[in-house]
This record gives C-alpha cells, structure tokens and sequence, in this order.
C-alpha cells in the first residue's frame, strides 16, 4: 500500500531530536524523501542512517535555522538534488525558562527570537519559491500550547510562538490569494517528553529542589489526559497535514496537548 506522503520531499529542521526526529521518522515510514537539518551534527547523521537502514529515503544536511545565507544553500542542495519540495516542518526550536521576564537578558530573548521566529520567518522566505515551482505544498510550522495561552516563566518563549501561530495564518492567506496550492498551518504542542525540558538550565526550573524539569511529573498535573505526550504522537499530526488528507486545511492550528487548551480536570490528591 502506498504511504501517506509517498513521492514527497520533505524538509524537517530541527530533525536531529525529539518531535523533529519522530516527524522525519515517520515521513520517511510513509514514503517521503526526508531531508533532515540540525546543528546537531552528531545525532542527525545518525538518525538518518537509522531511517535508511530501515528502508526509508533520508539525508542529513547541516543547517543553523538562523543564518539566511544557509537556508538559500539549503533550499539549492535540495532541488538539486531532487528538483522539488512538498513539505516543510519548520520545527526547529529551544525554550529558555527563568524564573521571571524581568531575569531574562536582552541576548537571551534575541536568541530564542532569532531560533524560534527568524528561523521559521526565514525557512518560509526561501521554501516558498521552490515550492511553487513544485506546483503547491504544505508548509506546518511548530507553534506551542504557549503561543495560545501565557505561561508564568516563558513569556519570551511564548511571544516568539504566539508570533509564529500568527505568521502561519497570514502566509496561509497569501499563498491563497496567490492560488498557488501552497497550505500553511501551525501544530501547538503541549508537554511533550522530549530533550527540550532537560536542557532547561535546573535554577530557571523554579523549583525549590533545584532540579531539572519532569515533563511526566509536570504533564500529570496540568494535563486532563494525565500524562506527557510523546513525539510520535506530534509526529501523526504533522502527517496528516503534510499529507493530501488534509487538502482542504489552511490557516488552521492543530493543538495536540491532552487535553490542556480545553480546562483542567481536578483530580483526587492521592498521598504517596
Ligand atoms: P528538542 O530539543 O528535542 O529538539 C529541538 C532540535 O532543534 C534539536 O535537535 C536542536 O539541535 C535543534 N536546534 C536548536 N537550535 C537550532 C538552530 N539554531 N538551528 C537548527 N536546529 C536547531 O526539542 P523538541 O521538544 O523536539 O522541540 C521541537 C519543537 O517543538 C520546538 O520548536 C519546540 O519549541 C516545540 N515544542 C515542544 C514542546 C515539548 O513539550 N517538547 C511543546 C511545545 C512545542
């Protein structure tokens, strides 16, 4: 049976780790040529041999999402060497937690603006021509539950995610108005068990152990389905919209968070 995405170029950045590597993976799995992209240059190459072992079509290329001249090297190497791209997972992104806005520095908020906003600004100002070329395509863009609702220590974080939900829906406008068969659509994660939490410096944590961040602990509390979310389970949604299942969709954010964005569930306080 065919895959999903069979015939697709796919381009994931971010893919070295957590949701990006599941999302590659699983493209891969459904039968697009994935070209994976991360500063990671360690772990990336490795998980592309690992999804060619397995029967998939990958590459990895080196990219650091916030320098504009690699993204235009970038999106050459690609049509070179497969001549177009149908999807891009522009995915890339780092939280930096403290305890508050007022603690944060002003090198910190560029930096996580320059990953998290410029990155994705910058992956749709150089896919886009090449995907029009294509003749259409899917853009999916990672957003947060955070870009929806505040959250007490992630204010930056936040702004840079509530910017790239909005980013979304006005690129999905002008590719409509352009009628050039390009869908644009943010996915809003909520917690996730990921790398992403234990590269949270622990004295950001707010915690009064001092210790790094629990996302199963955190998920079991502020969840309604009373758990983390995995990868993989990001990884369904950004297939669906990458796929032509989705054809009519645009505009849109798929919010993939247990339950979170909806209320809260009060559960009995059970002593250990
Ligand atoms: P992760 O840390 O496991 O993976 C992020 C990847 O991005 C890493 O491989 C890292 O090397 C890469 N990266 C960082 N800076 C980069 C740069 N400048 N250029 C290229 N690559 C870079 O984190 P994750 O949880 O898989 O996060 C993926 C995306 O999902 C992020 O945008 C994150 O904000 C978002 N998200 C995650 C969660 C969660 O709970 N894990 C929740 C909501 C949203």
């Amino acid at each position: 049976m065919a895959g999903q995405v069979e015939g697709k170029v796919a381009l994931v950045t971010g893919g070295a780790s957590g949701i990006g590597a599941a999302v590659a993976e699983l493209l891969a799995q459904e039968g697009a040529t994935v070209v994976a992209t991360d500063i990671d240059e360690l772990r990336g190459p490795e998980l592309v041999t690992g999804l060619n072992k397995a029967g998939g079509k990958a590459v990895f290329l080196q990219q650091d999402v916030t320098s504009e001249a690699r993204w235009a090297e970038i999106i050459s190497e690609i049509e070179k060497r497969f001549g177009r791209l149908d999807v891009l997972v522009s995915n890339a992104g780092i939280g930096i937690s403290v305890p508050s806005i007022t603690d944060m520095t002003l090198a910190d908020w560029r930096r996580q603006t320059a990953i998290n906003l410029d990155g994705v600004f910058l992956s749709v100002k150089y896919s886009l021509p090449l995907m029009r070329r294509s003749g259409g395509g899917s853009v999916i863009m990672m957003s947060s539950l955070a870009g929806l609702r505040g959250a007490a220590g992630l204010a930056g974080y936040s702004a840079t995610k509530g910017g790239v939900r909005l980013l979304a829906k006005s690129v999905a406008m002008e590719c409509a108005a352009a009628g050039d068969g390009i869908r644009v659509n943010s996915v809003h994660p909520g917690i996730i068990d990921t790398p992403i939490w234990s590269k949270i410096p622990t004295e950001a944590t707010g915690n009064r152990a001092n210790a790094p961040i629990d996302p199963e602990e955190r998920a079991k509390i502020a969840t309604p389905l009373g758990r983390a979310g995995q990868a993989a389970e990001i990884a369904s949604g950004v297939l669906y919209l990458a796929s032509d299942a989705s054809r009519y969709v645009t505009g849109t954010e798929l919010v993939i968070d247990g339950g979170m964005n909806a209320g809260a569930v009060v559960r009995p306080i059970v002593s250990k």
